[in-house]
């Protein structure tokens, strides 16, 4: 790792919901974290269309509610997994669009304008000065569109900042201070099939939500796999702090049981920028210092 003699590595990851932390990343933030690299998580929206735990048929879904108590449970998931600073952007979540009323559909994150998005992250970015930075794929691992919506913003934001790094070079060729590199949260098909086995072993016949098939990367195109399996207790106690939420507590309900193999204790990424080396790394600091 190399953050420099004056501070701790930093690695903030950017994701759309409260509960997307701990079930994609949250072996990843617990290890680095216990490591001594500073970590940062953005949340960008307030999970307002998640499960209404006291919805009973009689009242409407109460999107004030929910997101209060998402936003508490994101707060206990966080502890657990160490995070540093929990930045909470707090736009309204986008849900599936069908429930939304006039006024808030224009509001949510996926639907209004980009532009001021893009440069509130690359403000938070060139405040935290991260030296790795997390977030979703294009299809946003997930297809939701605020998963895409991350991806996208994330994406410009990183841009910008290397645009901007690059004048200043101009102006001082001696700069020291690296681009931050871009990684994306990622499952392989391996790992896709061993929670699919899984989940079919543990639900026979049923429907319990589980990453779509069709969202996994070759294995090939993994360039790095996170060990978390000294995690793996962190990650499932964080997924269990959003005990609202069906999907978060149905996953947990699979990555507890004994027969997820070793192999699928991993977190997986692929480095965009810079382009990786060609051998798969198991840190996501370290291409920096092998490169
Ligand atoms: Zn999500």
């Amino acid at each position: 790792m190399n953050g420099g003699a004056d501070r701790a590595p930093v690695l903030m990851m950017v994701h759309a919901h409260p509960d997307d932390e701990s079930s994609l990343t949250g072996g990843t933030l617990a290890r680095y974290g216990a490591a001594g690299v500073r970590t940062i998580l953005v949340t960008c929206t307030d999970g307002g269309q998640g499960d209404d735990e006291s919805r009973d048929g009689s009242t409407a879904h109460d999107r004030q509610r929910v997101a209060a108590r998402r936003s508490s449970e994101l707060r206990v998931a966080a502890e657990i997994l160490g995070v540093d600073e929990l930045i909470m952007l707090g736009y309204p979540d986008s849900g599936d669009g069908a429930s939304l009323s006039a006024s808030v559909a224009a509001e949510v994150f996926s639907r209004r304008a980009i532009d001021p998005l893009i440069q509130q992250l690359a403000h938070i970015i060139g405040t935290c000065r991260p030296d790795v930075i997390v977030t979703y794929p294009p299809n946003g691992l997930s297809g939701h569109p605020d998963h895409i919506r991350t991806h996208d913003i994330v994406a410009a934001a990183h841009e910008k900042i290397i645009l901007d790094a690059e004048l200043t070079d101009d102006v001082d060729p001696k700069r020291t201070r690296q681009n931050p590199r871009l990684f994306y949260a990622v499952v392989s098909s391996t790992r896709m099939s061993d929670l699919h086995r899984v989940a079919r072993a543990a639900h026979p016949g049923e429907v319990i939500w589980v990453p779509p098939t069709e969202m996994a990367v070759d294995d090939d195109a993994v360039t790095a796999a996170v060990d978390v399996s000294r995690f793996w207790p962190q990650k499932l106690r964080a997924l269990a702090a959003h005990a609202s939420q069906s999907d978060a507590a149905g996953l947990l309900n699979l990555l507890a049981r004994a027969d997820i193999s070793a192999a699928s204790r991993v977190e997986e990424y692929i480095q965009v920028h810079p382009p990786p080396l060609s051998t798969v790394a198991s840190d996501l600091f370290a291409a920096r210092t092998e490169k």
